[in-house]
């Protein structure tokens, strides 16, 4: 599906989930969630760089924040356009979705799982993601401001990149919704609009959009860094004194918006890869899957400090 399509579809799924009436709260919360982000991606950032030129960027590593994130920058990209030519005086026949490839920038960590390495991989595809990938120097992997330096340097069109941290991420308490990077860092504006979505509006909008999901997330990963400092989330060891979690998103399931008409009413997962299976039969116990977990506060239990 080209970009322009894809757009829109995102528009029609971002539409159809403000529409949802007699929702639970945790929709109400994520539907306010949705009008604050689109409000500010629209109202202040596409006003100070146009989407259809090369100033912004989308950082990308297919996690379920930048998912979310992305699926709803495409839907305001939508938007943005569709504004364009209600304004115009030439009829909408005569425009044409300015964008086949969105740019995007990954920087490559040490030791990925190899699922979240297939997601990105047909991430690219499926969101037509024109995706720099930071490559390692001297067989090293480089530090993140001189892979953005880098970055910049064969980009140097780019002002500003949108990033999908939330107030609930380390340090990001203390985060705005645009500002420069820190001083020790190359030059850009952080774009940041989803910083007010808490965890429960991550996985509702995710759920009911029906788009597939990183398979880790089925595991029971609920942050997903690189293979030695990630673990399933220990709140959501099954048969341990852990209380059983509850699904809250029953509602977003039953009424996901499907790309595919014909797919039943489950959560679209991509597959596990082999040396990931490997790894997580390994482990003794089982999990719940990461979207029974709702409390901000233990995000991150599974992320493990380095050696
Ligand atoms: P999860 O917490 O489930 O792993 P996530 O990866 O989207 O989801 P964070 O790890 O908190 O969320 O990262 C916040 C944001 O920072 C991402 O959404 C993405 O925009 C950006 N980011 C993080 N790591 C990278 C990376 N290696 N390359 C490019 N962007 C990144």
């Amino acid at each position: 599906m080209d970009l322009g399509h894809l757009a829109q579809l995102c528009y029609n799924m971002t539409e159809s989930y403000l529409q949802i009436t007699n929702g639970t709260d945790v929709i109400n919360g994520t539907q306010e969630a949705i009008r604050i982000t689109k409000d500010q991606l629209l109202l202040d950032i596409f006003k100070k760089w146009n989407p259809f030129n090369d100033a912004l960027s989308f950082s990308f590593n297919g996690g379920k924040d930048c998912q979310v994130l992305l699926l709803l920058y495409l839907s305001c990209l939508w938007e943005f356009f569709m504004l364009g030519v209600s304004s115009s005086q030439f009829d909408r026949k005569y425009h044409k979705f300015p964008l086949t490839k969105l740019p995007s920038v990954l920087i490559s960590q040490e030791e990925v799982f190899s699922t979240v390495d297939s997601y990105i991989a047909e991430s690219i595809d499926r969101y037509n993601l024109d995706l720099y990938e930071s490559t390692p120097q001297n067989g090293n992997h480089i530090d993140m401001a001189q892979a953005f330096e880098n970055y910049l340097n064969l980009y140097p069109s780019t002002k500003a990149i949108v990033i999908g941290v939330r107030y609930t991420d380390p340090f990001g308490e203390h985060f705005k919704p645009l500002q420069p990077t820190d001083s020790n860092w190359p030059y850009f504006l952080r774009v940041q609009p989803i910083l007010h979505w808490k965890l429960e509006n991550i996985w509702s909008y995710l759920l009911f959009s029906g788009e597939p999901i990183c398979g880790m997330y089925a595991k029971g990963f609920t942050s997903i860094g690189d293979i030695d400092n990630t673990l399933p989330n220990p709140y959501l060891i099954i048969n341990s004194t852990n209380v059983k979690p509850q699904f809250l998103f029953s509602k977003e399931v039953e009424r996901s918006f499907y790309q595919d008409k014909n797919a039943t009413n489950e959560i679209n997962i991509t597959p596990l890869q082999p040396i990931d299976i490997k790894l997580i039969d390994s482990f003794e116990d089982d999990y719940y899957p990461g979207w029974f977990l709702v409390d901000d506060a233990k995000e991150r239990a599974g992320r493990i400090k380095k050696q």
